[in-house]
């Protein structure tokens, strides 16, 4: 989505990606199809692209340093290493202040008493590095089970949270350019089911002073981090109160909506960061809902329709209703958990758009 955003701007795109069947590249001007770390590829990218981004969660941090030295990047690396690496994450967010629910980092068997008393059970395990999507997560009743877990996972290093009776999930995306000017995107309002986004309503439906709240933390997070690019923070409201969950250094999934009901995309915002254009106004002009299309509701019992390679749902039940903008990422392989597309319904009022996005997620057969 960056790609068409880049190339709709009239720029030329190169991406680095190791899949053969990479959607982006097939927007691109050219793909490199090596590793992330492929010193052949960052020559390349370094001397034939002006800028640099990522809108992976992985890409490694070094591989950005050393772009860094020859071309702009943004964000920097640096940023990006603090997301990728929960106990670094959470280390940075206590060192400044900011708001966190119980957690406790675990490295080595000596950890997991201290962790016990730290953090109240029930808890989630969740490995510092490389999780996403509820991956590399386990949900955590007792202090045999955490032994259990944390031997089966070779004591990777973990942070234990507390299980926190959430009361909602929301998020704030923003862009901010290299002199420090911020847009701030309306925040968002996310339900997951499995550990996955399920759907996201926007604007969300919080007290005005909570969205201010909610605002101002993210604004002062990305003044700390001296970040450059677009960013996302998830918070959860646990007892009226903000605290955060965790950033991701790049557009997000929650903030798809802002493609159909945004005066500027946050794809065209990160575009326009990184060619140090100037910042697109960010404010939503049509309530919105935006559905997540799973690899699950392909050959499922929803209403679908047979294709050669199996069975793809019947996208009338989206392309029905007039506010409903379909958007397919093109991905050939299907699973169970993969983001395959998603749907943003734009209305004239919430209510409306969340009655749609339930009809066509029922039609489907998107589970709870
Ligand atoms: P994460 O990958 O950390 O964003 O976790 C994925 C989802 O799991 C979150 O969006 C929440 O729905 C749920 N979750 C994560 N951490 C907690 C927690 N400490 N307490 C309750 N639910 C959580």
């Amino acid at each position: 989505m960056f790609t068409v955003a880049a190339r709709t701007l009239g720029y030329r795109v190169t991406v680095l990606d190791p899949d053969d069947a990479s959607p982006a590249a097939e927007f691109a001007t050219r793909h490199l199809r090596t590793a992330y770390t492929d010193a052949g590829s960052l020559d390349e990218l370094a001397r034939t692209c002006a800028a640099v981004t990522t809108e992976f969660e992985n890409a490694p941090a070094e591989s950005l340093d050393a772009l860094a030295t020859r071309t702009i990047v943004r964000p920097r690396g640096d940023s990006v290493a603090v997301a990728q690496d929960r106990a670094l994450e959470k280390a940075f967010f206590a060192a400044h202040g900011f708001p966190l629910g119980p957690y406790a980092l675990i490295m080595s068997p000596a950890d997991l008493g201290q962790a016990l008393e730290r953090v109240r059970l029930p808890a989630l395990l969740k490995t510092s590095r490389f999780g996403y999507d509820g991956k590399g997560q386990a949900r955590i009743e007792s202090a045999a089970e955490l032994a259990r877990v944390a031997r089966e996972w070779k004591f990777v290093p973990c942070v234990l949270e507390e299980f926190l009776p959430l009361e909602r999930e929301i998020s704030v995306i923003l862009g901010r350019t290299e002199a420090g000017e911020m847009a701030v995107f309306p925040v968002a309002e996310n339900r997951h089911a499995r550990g996955i986004l399920d759907m996201t309503i926007a604007p969300a439906r919080i007290p005005e002073a909570l969205a201010a709240q909610a605002t101002a933390l993210a604004t002062r997070l990305a003044e700390t981090l001296e970040y450059v690019g677009v960013f996302a923070v998830e918070m959860f409201v646990v007892e009226g109160r903000l605290l955060l969950n965790e950033i991701a250094p790049r557009p997000h999934n929650s903030g798809h909506y802002t493609i159909d009901a945004c005066r500027t995309s946050q794809f065209e915002q990160q575009v326009r960061v990184l060619c140090g254009l100037p910042l697109g106004d960010p404010s939503q002009h049509t309530p919105a809902v935006m559905v997540n299309l799973l690899g699950d509701i392909w050959n499922s019992p929803g209403r679908s329709r047979q294709y050669e390679g199996g069975t793809e749902p019947d996208w009338s039940a989206v392309l029905r209703h007039a506010g409903a903008h379909l958007h397919l990422y093109g991905k050939r392989e299907t699973r169970p958990g993969r983001k395959m597309g998603h749907v943003t319904v734009c209305e004239s009022s919430d209510e409306r758009a969340l009655e749609v996005a339930l009809e066509i997620r029922r039609e489907l057969g998107v589970e709870r």
